[in-house]
């Protein structure tokens, strides 16, 4: 299992550890006997499993550096879309693959609400018909790294059932920019935040002022 991250607050400092220490590594005041000033908040883990998260858009970190080089616009980073059983669709060079696992660790983004019951109901169908058609398929048309691959698949077949909803359709633009860059963001600094506590126990970066702490949660992790 994974652990999991705290943030503490101390000396004008946002201390980010797997456990909250005995004292401040900073200044060194011993904690035992009294609280903190602020309870410890979790920071909530990005990554989910895939197979576990049914109807969602899903990407998969290749490694972690492409991570935090994702642009939207190579093949750095895969990406899928689970039917209603966890099953990821999956675009690639020999067609669209059904993954039943691998995609344990993962950005998942759910796109049925619970309560959209048609849409669940037809979710199946929709993701198979879509997935069949000679647009996927490598004796039609070929795979291209830029053009023609996982993304394209998933953003066409997520437009697809906005059209199916009488809503818009998302430009790659749009899409990588409002729905996957923020995501990927996260996850990036979540996972440097865990190499920095997991080599020196602690992440210290300076406390924000109080009013912009909600909108810089995380500090500023990146170098
Ligand atoms: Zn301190």
């Amino acid at each position: 299992m994974e652990k999991s991250v705290v943030k503490f607050s101390h000396c004008n400092k946002d201390i980010f550890c797997f456990f909250v220490p005995e004292e401040c590594p900073e200044c060194g005041h011993s904690f035992s006997g009294q609280r903190l000033e602020e309870a410890p908040v979790s920071i909530p883990n990005p990554f989910s499993n895939g197979h576990k998260s049914p109807c969602s858009f899903l990407v998969a970190p290749t490694d972690e550096n492409k991570l935090r080089e994702f642009d939207g616009g190579s093949g750095d980073l895969h990406t899928g879309i689970t039917n209603t059983k966890g099953v990821v669709f999956n675009y690639t060079k020999s067609g669209v693959r059904r993954d039943y696992q691998g995609w344990e660790r993962c950005i998942s983004v759910p796109l049925v609400q619970p309560d959209m019951y048609n849409l669940l109901d037809q979710w199946d169908p929709y993701l198979e018909k879509f997935s069949a058609t000679p647009m996927w398929d490598p004796i039609w048309q070929s795979f291209n790294e830029e053009t023609h691959n996982c993304y394209n698949y998933t953003l066409m077949f997520i437009n697809c059932v906005l059209a199916t909803q009488g809503k818009r359709a998302l430009s790659k633009d749009e899409f990588t920019k409002g729905f996957v860059l923020p995501r990927v963001k996260r996850a990036s600094k979540y996972t440097t935040l865990c190499r920095e506590i997991s080599q020196n126990h602690f992440y210290i970066t300076d406390s924000p002022p109080k009013e912009t702490k909600e909108t810089a949660a995380y500090g500023d992790v990146e170098t």
